[in-house]
């Protein structure tokens, strides 16, 4: 009886984990995908704890844990900054990692314990199991660790990459297959399973640092693709049916984000793997981008702006990078608002890679109660520029350059772009001249139906605000 309860409370758990992952697909669902998600991770908890056989010490130790992780997630969670979200993604996956190890362990050296078998006698499917969520689980934790220092800048961003690089991986990788193979043939001995964690360590690291700052969030939606596989891994070893669909989950919607992201940015997943990229582009960021000789552009006032955009019937707002780092979200909405008392229809226009990580734009809108129906996305939005008499470009870059279409040895070709050229006039809120991630330079800002609103993108738009509610 309490075995079929405890099924039943896995499988409403699955359920609400999957309308969790449907929820989030749109930012008008997002809240009550999280909700959603919540619940069924507290009913998977509880009917955890209530599983028949489960001593009181170990509830104990699990709740003791609960409370300390929870405690320090939820710290941890209130007080990062946007911005730094990708960076906190990976130290979390770096924890998933960690957790398929120690999990892999526990059932090594007590297998009585979860049904697999004796010490010494482990059944051989569950030691192929235990070994793959230990190699996958490892490298997602080497990898995560490498990812997060990047991201966070306590090392740089830049590849590193060395002779011979990519030989070694896979050489690295062939040998673990051997000696996962060794350790299945030969019953699992402790020596073996330590040494294929040792390598499944080095292999993360190795696989992570010649991959490019710029591409860093790819490879965090990769690797926390690789710990769902890892924690399904570990549910087939421990027979946990909501780890395997929780894992398959997690793995399966990671992998799909990756290519969704690899597809806005025009890289296959190969190509991002094999890293690299970003050497030579972070060089020509670090310099400004801004090689030759100076060309003029045409700067105005944040009055200048507010006057044509008051006589404007229809304006397009395209946020990016720079408007997460300068937090002008709210401004922003305040500035549409005042735009549409004068008249105008006011739309939002969000790139897929506007910003470091996937739905940042959305996220930082909705935030500022931006209406879900003012936002629209690439292909949506695109004809709309050439009916538009303003688009208000803040801090975003790459997502409008033209050389994505037009110049086949840049960075970013064959990305698809917001044709913000198109609108009558096009203001650049940004600081200076300098280039976005992808370190190209930006051919629009010397257009003459251009014109640059240099400063910081909150005070510039605050300054159009006050001028409009003159
Ligand atoms: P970009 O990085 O191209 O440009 C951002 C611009 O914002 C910079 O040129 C900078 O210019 C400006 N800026 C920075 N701070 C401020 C500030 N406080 N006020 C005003 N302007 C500011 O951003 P985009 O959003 O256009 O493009 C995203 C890039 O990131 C793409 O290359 C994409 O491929 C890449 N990327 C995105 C991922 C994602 O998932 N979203 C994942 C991986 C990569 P200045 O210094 O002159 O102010």
């Amino acid at each position: 009886m309490a075995h079929t309860l405890s099924t039943l409370a896995y499988l409403v758990a699955s359920i609400l984990f999957i309308l969790a992952l449907k929820g989030l697909s749109h930012p008008s669902t997002s809240r009550r995908g999280n909700m959603m998600g919540m619940v069924g991770m507290a009913i998977a908890i509880v009917a955890t704890l209530a599983q028949p056989g489960m001593r009181v010490g170990g509830i104990g130790l699990i709740i003791a844990g609960l409370a300390i992780g929870g405690t320090i997630g939820a710290v941890v969670a209130n007080r990062i900054q946007m911005t730094a979200l990708p960076q906190l993604v990976a130290a979390f996956h770096s924890l998933v990692g960690l957790a398929a190890v120690f999990v892999a362990a526990a059932a090594l050296y007590a297998p009585t314990s979860f049904g697999i078998g004796t010490p010494g006698n482990i059944h051989a499917q569950s030691l192929v199991e235990m070994s793959l969520g230990l190699a996958i689980g490892a490298v997602t934790f080497s990898g995560s660790v490498i990812a997060f220092a990047k991201l966070a800048g306590r090392m740089s961003g830049a590849p590193i990459l060395f002779k011979g690089q990519h030989p070694l991986n896979a050489a690295l990788g062939i040998v673990l297959i051997l000696l996962i193979a060794t350790f299945v043939a030969t019953g699992g001995p402790a020596w073996l399973f330590w040494i294929i964690a040792i390598l499944s360590f080095a292999l993360g690291f190795l696989l992570i640092i010649p991959i490019g700052g710029a591409d860093m969030p790819v490879v965090v939606s990769m690797l926390n693709s690789y710990s769902g596989w890892a924690a399904a891994g570990i549910g087939f070893t421990i027979g946990n049916l909501l780890l395997i669909v929780t894992g398959a989950l997690v793995g399966a919607s990671g992998a799909i984000l990756s290519y969704i992201m690899c597809k806005g940015m025009n890289r296959s997943i190969l190509n991002v793997l094999l890293g690299g990229f970003g050497a030579e582009a972070g060089g020509a960021a670090a310099a400004g981008g801004n090689a030759g000789p100076a060309r003029p552009v045409k700067s105005g006032s944040p009055e200048d702006a507010a006057y044509i955009m008051k006589n404007a019937g229809k304006v397009i707002i395209v946020p990016g990078y720079g408007m997460a780092v300068a937090q002008a979200q709210q401004v922003v909405r305040e500035m549409a608002d005042l735009l549409k008392k004068e008249g105008a229809t006011v739309e939002y226009a969000i790139h897929p890679v506007a910003g470091r990580m996937p739905g940042h734009m959305n996220v930082l809108l909705a935030e500022a109660n931006v209406p879900y129906d003012d936002v629209h996305e690439l292909e949506e939005i695109n004809p709309e520029f050439a009916e538009a008499d303003v688009a208000y470009v803040i801090g975003a870059n790459d997502v409008t350059n033209p050389a994505a279409k037009t110049d086949k040895s840049s960075a970013i070709y064959g990305m698809p772009i917001l044709e913000v050229e198109r609108a009558k006039t096009v203001f650049f809120v940004k600081r200076g001249m300098a280039s976005g991630y992808a370190g190209v330079e930006n051919e629009l800002f010397f257009r003459d139906n251009t014109m640059m609103l240099f400063g910081d993108a909150k005070k510039v738009t605050q300054q159009i605000v006050q001028a409009l509610q003159k």
